[in-house]
């Protein structure tokens, strides 16, 4: 296994809603707070619409999803999060989100920002689009002294983010694998914290289940199945890697205003193999 460097990362997890990184990369993040490196979020919206519920308002949603994302986040160790409040599924403005970034990339000094992968196939939720590709493009524009120059105040600097790590279902076959075997219970005990997503899961599991109305009992119910629905994600991931259980990535290195990844996309278009995947 490839071990971290052991210089301290500054990581940006960039999510659309307060659950986002629940499945895909919670076990990750986890695991470099574990070897040292900051982790803060951003997360774009309150996520104020993802219920099935209607005897709550906005409001209410957006409170509670803020607390258990910070119930999340605290018991994963993540330093700081910061909340936007676009509106959720409102359609986010790109270009008014994107300067946002920029200036968050700039003052995090973030080496590594981890968001949806906006390239994915079938991926319909706009924010998952908007904010991966306005994150991506964040971390490879930040290190432009004439971009943004209001920005570049009180000790905020350009800064040359090094890797995007796009993550979700991905929109090309995953270059990373992370052992996540020491932060999975971790993993799962912050996911099951966010009580909207359990209860849209019985769309999935439980047809008996009405999401709209789930009792207490039926929801102890839908923590069970997500439990065990994490843990076969991570296992079945893993097993692509020769891992107990991992989280996959599609990772890019990035260069002022580009990903760097011309030498692979020209030997992927002239018919050679992917680049074999990277186990961390
Ligand atoms: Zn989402």
């Amino acid at each position: 296994m490839i071990i971290f460097t052991s210089n301290n990362l500054n990581v940006l997890a960039i999510i659309a809603h307060p659950d986002d990184l629940s499945f895909f990369s919670a076990g990750t993040l986890a695991r470099w707070v574990e070897e040292g490196h900051d982790v803060n979020v951003i997360c774009c919206t309150n996520g104020e619409v993802g219920t099935l519920r209607n005897d709550l308002t906005k409001e209410d949603v957006a409170k509670k999803r803020e607390k258990e994302l910070r119930a999340s986040n605290n018991l994963l160790g993540f330093k700081e999060t910061l909340i936007l409040e676009h509106s959720d599924a409102g359609f986010i403005n790109p270009a008014v989100l994107r300067k946002e970034l920029v200036y968050l990339v700039r003052k995090y000094k973030a080496d590594r920002v981890v968001t949806f992968d906006p390239w994915a196939k079938y991926e319909v939720h706009p924010d998952h689009v908007v904010v991966g590709r306005m994150a991506a493009e964040a971390g490879a524009f930040a290190a432009f002294p004439l971009l943004y120059q209001d920005q570049l105040v009180d000790g905020v600097d350009p800064y040359a983010c090094s890797e995007i790590w796009l993550m979700g279902l991905l929109g090309h076959y995953p270059n990373a694998f992370v052992d996540i075997s020491s932060t999975l219970e971790k993993k799962v005990n912050a996911a099951l914290k966010f009580e909207a997503t359990l209860e849209l899961l019985a769309e999935l599991f439980s047809p008996n289940i009405d999401p709209a109305n789930v009792s207490e009992k039926q929801l102890k119910k839908l923590t069970r199945q997500a439990n065990s629905l994490l843990r076969s994600i991570a296992s079945v991931i893993g097993k692509k890697a020769g891992l107990e259980v991992a989280e996959a990535f599609y990772v890019q290195k990035t260069l002022p205003g580009h990903f760097d990844n011309f030498q692979q996309l020209m030997a992927e278009m002239l018919g050679n193999a992917p680049e074999k995947p990277k186990i961390y």
